[in-house]
């Protein structure tokens, strides 16, 4: 049994790698989704902008045809010869509100070539953002192709590796061991220290204690379930 757990100990530190670079191998395409996505978004907010801007300078395009429109309506005033003297005011009424009609269609201009620069301004912080991007995807994309295959292989090795050192162990053993070390997600096999499960850091009966360091079972802890072995060494 000294053995068997010796060599569990030794199983779970290439475990630990193990499923570190499972998560890498499936965060790889993940990353490269997530980059894609980012580019499709940002380009997606270049066309609204670009399409915004169309749409404003529509908008100026009438305005300013309003404005002419306006000035002509002025320009006849003044050639319009038919007020009499004594509604020469009437005349200047409507000649000022047509001033100010012009002036409001010019400010509405003016607040619209203010949303167009914005919006060119837009654009520009998401282009400089998708070149940024793209070159990420890029690096992304030169990754995966260099590397999944090495760390796919390396973890073939780890996997071998793990078999190679279990090979005398129980299949009930190696089971239960694999189980509680994905069901914690971090240690199966853990020392007794101080009387403590260094696992889920509970007093442990003497009884049990003493089970660990006979070393002539595989003994749980009854609060967490991990595999217990007895340890001197001060755990940091
Ligand atoms: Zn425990």
């Amino acid at each position: 049994m000294e053995s068997t757990i010796a060599n569990l100990i030794k199983a779970q530190e290439i475990q630990k790698s193990i499923t570190y670079l499972e998560k890498e191998i499936e965060l790889m395409p993940a990353r490269r989704e997530e980059a894609l996505s980012k580019i499709e978004n940002n380009e997606k907010k270049v066309i609204s902008s670009k399409q915004e801007i169309v749409e404003i300078e529509k908008e100026i395009e009438n305005i300013s045809k309003l404005i002419e429109e306006k000035k002509k309506e002025i320009e006849n005033l003044d050639n319009d010869t038919s007020y009499s003297t004594s509604s020469k005011n009437e005349k200047e009424e409507k000649r000022k509100d047509l001033g100010m009609q012009i002036d409001n269609y010019k400010k509405k201009i003016e607040d619209l070539e203010e949303q167009k620069h914005k919006k060119y301004k837009d654009i520009q912080t998401n282009e400089a953002t998708l070149k940024v991007l793209k070159e990420e995807l890029i690096k992304e994309e030169e990754n995966i192709k260099n590397n999944r295959q090495k760390k796919i292989d390396e973890l073939q090795d780890l996997l071998n590796k793990k078999k190679e050192i279990l090979a005398n162990i129980d299949d009930d053993i190696i089971e239960k061991f694999d189980r509680i070390f994905r069901n914690k997600g971090d240690l199966a096999i853990v020392p007794v220290y101080n009387n403590y499960c260094s696992g889920c850091n509970m007093i442990l009966p003497f009884s049990l204690i003493n089970k660990v360091k006979a070393q002539k079972e595989i003994v749980f802890c009854p609060y967490c379930s991990r595999m217990l072995y007895f340890s001197e060494d001060e755990i940091v």
